[in-house]
């Protein structure tokens, strides 16, 4: 089976390790499972998330899909882009030689989270999708969780460029199925198992890929949100340790 999981609120909170999470990701492997990472996290190079991944033990080169590699994926080789997100997105226009611009015109401007953003960044954004430019939002999640509480995520600023432009943006990463064919490109044929801490990213995506999935309590949901949510989870645990612990034992 190919296992697809989630960083944030799986595998680290706040780049500190879940306890448990990678030997959970060592038992999986031991036991001949495929494992794939992915990540809405834009702002982070795919170096960045490796090196991340390798500190607290996890081998991953070449199995992260981050939202913004996703959000290049659906960008023409050699067009152009202006940047509104941050060196993650940076880095996956580059690696298919999309030239990145400051103003338009451009055939695309993709918006990710980023800490610098402000109005001069909206008004070029604005104006390049004014003039023709498609609005690509490498994620749509309105927060992002930290250890602090939520702070506005890549929805809340690629709210801000569509609301200007009046335009709706394409969406590429999870639930979205830019990200689900690059899952299943790096994954292989099904089945597939996704482990994740939000039904509204994680739980659509597994339905997207006609996936099972794990829902862990280690993130952003908590027990008693469960029955609010529009994604029933096929297994709940605490945490990722726990998830492929019963899974194996199955
Ligand atoms: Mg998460």
């Amino acid at each position: 089976m190919a296992w697809v999981i989630d960083l944030d609120g799986v595998v680290w909170l706040a780049k500190r390790e879940i306890p448990g999470s990678a030997d959970a990701v060592a038992r999986l492997r031991e036991a001949g499972e495929r494992v794939v990472f992915v990540t809405n996290n834009s702002e982070a190079t795919l170096s960045d998330q490796e090196a991340n991944l390798a500190a607290i033990g996890i081998e991953a080169e070449g199995r992260v899909i981050t939202s913004a590699v996703a959000a290049a994926s659906i960008l023409d080789v050699g067009s152009s882009a202006l940047l509104c997100g941050g060196p993650g997105v940076r880095e996956a226009l580059e690696a298919r030689e999309i030239t990145v611009r400051s103003e338009g015109p451009v055939d695309a401007v993709v918006v990710g989270f980023h800490h610098d953003f402000d109005y001069e960044t909206l008004r070029a954004a604005h104006r390049a999708v004014w003039q023709g430019a498609r609005l690509v939002g490498t994620n749509n999640d309105p927060t992002y969780p930290t250890s602090d509480g939520p702070i506005p995520g890549a929805g809340s600023i690629l709210a801000a460029v569509a609301t200007a432009a009046g335009v709706e943006p394409e969406v590429a990463g999870k639930p979205f199925t830019p990200m689900a064919e690059l899952v299943r490109e790096l994954a292989g044929d099904g089945p597939h198992m996704v482990v994740g801490d939000r039904p509204s990213t994680d739980g659509l995506l597994a339905a997207e890929l006609g996936a099972r999935f794990g829902l862990v309590l280690s993130g952003s949901t908590d027990g008693e949100d469960l029955e609010a949510e529009e994604v029933a989870p096929d297994r709940v645990a605490d945490d990722l340790a726990a998830m492929v612990a019963a899974e194996l034992a199955d």
